[in-house]
């Protein structure tokens, strides 16, 4: 592994003549806005380039340019597809790009910022001081003096805005929101943005009333969790946005955890704070992310998690 510099990066790709964009499973919108800009910059430039992703793609990212044109993983199965160069975007780990990993044999390069990262690509560009990967590709397209047209603006625009609590968490810095300004300046909409990604259905609002009914405070609410059930998580698929958000507003509340039950013995866990660095605890169950934003899985059901969870907080 090599951290490689701006001017590395734009050389590589000047010389790569097709690639392969792929990013993190369960992706999110900052990983599918970032992924739908740099493709179409990339074809601007001339290359042939193909988006994969070992993943279902999430319903509410239908409103973006280019999204058909996502394939899933079966697409390198069945074809001979031979690329200059795999780039990986908003993915910390090698295991987080699913089978596209093994069914690609070039050169890794990765796009992130992550500070868990794992420094699994060939050539790695991080900038873990960024809010989002969308925040990164912006930069990039400014000092590379590539246009950004509105659909880029308008992807780019969601991948920042998605990962950074629409500019409320503490990851938004000055140089965030003026790449939001770049986004915006090329068409990007914030309210059709903010209304189409938050929009939820009647229906999981009277989700939402059950699923407050687990919420639990612990340490004299500085800690609070919020359960999904095994029965409520296949109602939502990956829907999860904003369930966590719900306890991390609560104002005695340092660090906030959703439990995702997948099933009786393997629980997903997200995990945000407004102090403590989570992406350490997040890293002693084998996961990882950010200071105030990490993830990670433990094969227990939700009551054992929790616990586990809680003991290694301490
Ligand atoms: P989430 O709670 O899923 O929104 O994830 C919060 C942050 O932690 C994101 O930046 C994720 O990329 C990261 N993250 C979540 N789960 C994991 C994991 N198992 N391993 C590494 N990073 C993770
Ligand atoms: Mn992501
Ligand atoms: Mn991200």
């Amino acid at each position: 592994m090599s951290n490689i510099t701006i001017n590395q990066l734009h050389m590589a790709l000047c010389e790569a003549n097709s690639i392969l964009l792929t990013v993190h499973i369960r992706p999110d919108g900052d990983a599918i806005g970032s992924m739908l800009a740099f493709y179409e910059a990339l074809i601007a430039q001339g290359k042939t380039v193909h988006m994969v992703v070992d993943d279902v793609i999430p319903e509410k990212f239908s409103f973006l340019k280019y999204i058909d044109y996502i394939h899933d993983v079966s697409y390198l199965e069945t074809n001979a597809i031979s690329v200059d160069m795999l780039m990986v975007l908003d993915a910390s780990t090698y295991e987080r790009i699913g089978r596209v990993g093994a069914l690609c044999s070039a050169p890794i390069f990765n796009i992130d910022h992550h500070i868990s990262n794992t420094k699994f690509a060939d050539y790695l560009y991080l900038k873990s001081n960024f809010a989002a990967t969308g925040e990164i590709i912006t930069y990039l397209c400014k000092e590379w003096n590539w246009p950004i047209t509105e659909s880029m603006g308008t992807a780019l625009y969601m991948a920042i805005a998605t990962d950074c609590g629409f500019f409320k968490f503490s990851n938004t810095t000055a140089h965030t929101l003026e790449m939001a300004s770049y986004c915006v300046a090329a068409g990007a909409r914030p309210n059709v943005v903010s209304e189409t990604i938050e929009a939820i259905s009647a229906d999981r609002l009277e989700l939402t009333k059950q699923v407050m009914q687990t919420i639990g405070f612990y340490k004299h609410n500085t800690v609070a969790t919020i359960e999904l059930c095994p029965a409520v998580m296949a109602i939502l698929g990956d829907d999860t946005d904003g369930f966590v958000d719900i306890i991390r507003n609560v104002d005695t509340v340092d660090i906030a955890i959703l439990l995702k039950g997948e099933s009786p013995n393997r629980t997903r866990i997200s995990l945000r704070s407004k102090g403590t660095d989570v992406n350490a605890i997040a890293q002693q169950f084998g996961g990882g992310g950010h200071i105030r934003a990490a993830g990670c899985t433990i094969m227990k059901n939700i009551e054992e998690a929790k616990s586990e969870l809680l003991e290694a907080i301490g």
